[in-house]
């Protein structure tokens, strides 16, 4: 993967305003459990960092999908999990597919206003009932008139308590499961959408994440994301940005936990040498850089199959899955070697760890992931035809 200077003039100028707009920041918002969205989203949309392959003509950058990725990869300095996140779902998550597939209209009055920075956006899919398993969500829009009447729920929902819209899946039909679905955009302040809680978290303590209920919500039907009954495929694809937004996101992180680790147990002396000094200690470092870089690889390869026009499910499955298990080992590698410093909340690794734990679990678990791969290896057992 070639970075041009304009590469990297991004991904100077994103450092810079998460050096001076961001980190002084995140320990007050891990605290309260919320981060000021459309404060932070005002600034970044200013700077043109929150469309940068959003097309022009909606106030993007209309740049290539590899700056994208740059962001992504960037947004891995701010010290904390969940202010990534909540800006990966605006960019990587819940617009997508609008950019890709909405009408002008649809586009104009929900995806330019988030590329300015004007509105927070967030992504309504999984439900109580449906997480990993997607197509089987029972939230209905039900066509009256020029409207969809939306009923249902979902869960977990980030950025769901200051949100100005949602990019909602529900099944505008009762046909087959995977061609029932539409996305439509909802602004959250339609009469009988809900904000039923904010959920306590483990980690991305930050981020804030909602339960909600829509009840009798009504809506146009021109506000639909491209074709009705579209809207599985169409998450499918959307699927593709945010699995590789959250395994390119990851590799900061990962470097800055390997880093501290180095500087803090080349300063500890136990036994008469540094910690750093025993072979146990210096190698696992080595190992766990070696497996970022090549987490890095696959990212940097699925992006550049992504931009030649291919589909990069499977690559960005494994991407997804890698950064996940990662994630894991190095936290708790690193954690590990800060001894009971490690276990304090005043540690960023303490943070990383409850963070890095999402990354398994959200956005398709592992097993969601090896089930996709699977699929692409034609190794997914198949019902047995009885004679
Ligand atoms: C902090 C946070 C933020 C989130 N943000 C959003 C958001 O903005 N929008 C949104 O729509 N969703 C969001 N989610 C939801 C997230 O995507 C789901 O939690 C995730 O897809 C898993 O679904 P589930 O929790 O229902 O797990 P379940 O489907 O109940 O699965 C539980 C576990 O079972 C295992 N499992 C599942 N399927 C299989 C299988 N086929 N084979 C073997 N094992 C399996 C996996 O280990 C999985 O973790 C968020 C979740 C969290 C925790």
């Amino acid at each position: 993967m070639k970075f041009s200077e304009q590469h990297e003039e991004l991904r100077r100028s994103l450092q810079k305003f998460i050096e001076a707009e961001v980190n002084p920041h995140v320990d007050a918002w891990e605290e309260e459990g919320i981060f000021p969205a459309h404060d932070l989203f005002k600034k970044m949309g200013d700077l043109g960092f929150l469309g940068v392959s959003k097309p022009a003509e909606y106030g993007g950058l209309g740049l290539d999908y590899s700056y994208s990725m740059v962001m992504a990869e960037e947004l891995g300095r701010i010290r904390c999990g969940g202010v990534p996140m909540a800006i990966g779902v605006q960019t990587d998550m819940a617009t997508p597919a609008l950019a890709k597939f909405g009408s002008d209209e649809v586009r104009r009055e929900f995806l330019a206003p988030s590329i300015a920075g004007d509105f927070v956006a967030c992504l309504g899919v999984s439900e109580v009932g449906a997480g990993s398993d997607v197509a089987s969500l029972t939230t209905t829009a039900r066509k009256d008139g020029g409207d969809y009447v939306i009923n249902g729920g979902k869960m977990w929902t980030t950025n769901g308590t200051q949100a100005d819209w949602i990019c909602l899946l529900a099944n505008t039909s009762d046909g087959g499961m995977h061609e029932n679905k539409t996305l439509i955009c909802v602004p959250m302040k339609t009469k009988g959408v809900q904000v039923a809680r904010k959920l306590d978290k483990l980690g991305m303590r930050s981020s804030d994440t909602a339960q909600l209920y829509f009840d009798d919500v009504r809506v146009p039907q021109r506000n639909r994301i491209g074709e009705e009954g579209k809207g599985f495929t169409y998450q499918m694809i959307q699927f593709q940005e945010e699995r590789l937004w959250g395994a390119v996101s990851a590799l900061r992180g990962m470097e800055r936990n390997i880093d501290e680790t180095i500087e803090y147990t080349r300063s500890r002396i136990a036994f008469g040498k540094p910690i750093l000094d025993n072979q146990v200690v210096h190698f696992r470092m080595a190992e766990l850089k070696t497996e970022v870089e090549l987490l890095r690889s696959i990212c940097y390869r699925a992006c550049e199959e992504y931009l030649a026009g291919n589909n990069v499910t499977m690559l960005a499955s494994m991407a997804k899955l890698k950064a996940g298990r990662l994630l894991r080992e190095v936290n708790d590698s690193c954690l590990q070697y800060w001894g009971g410093m490690g276990f304090m909340s005043e540690t960023g690794i303490s943070r990383s760890y409850r963070d890095g734990r999402l990354a398994s679990i959200g956005g398709g678990a592992d097993e969601v992931m090896l089930g996709i791969i699977s699929k692409y290896m034609g190794t997914l057992p198949r019902p047995v035809k009885s004679k």
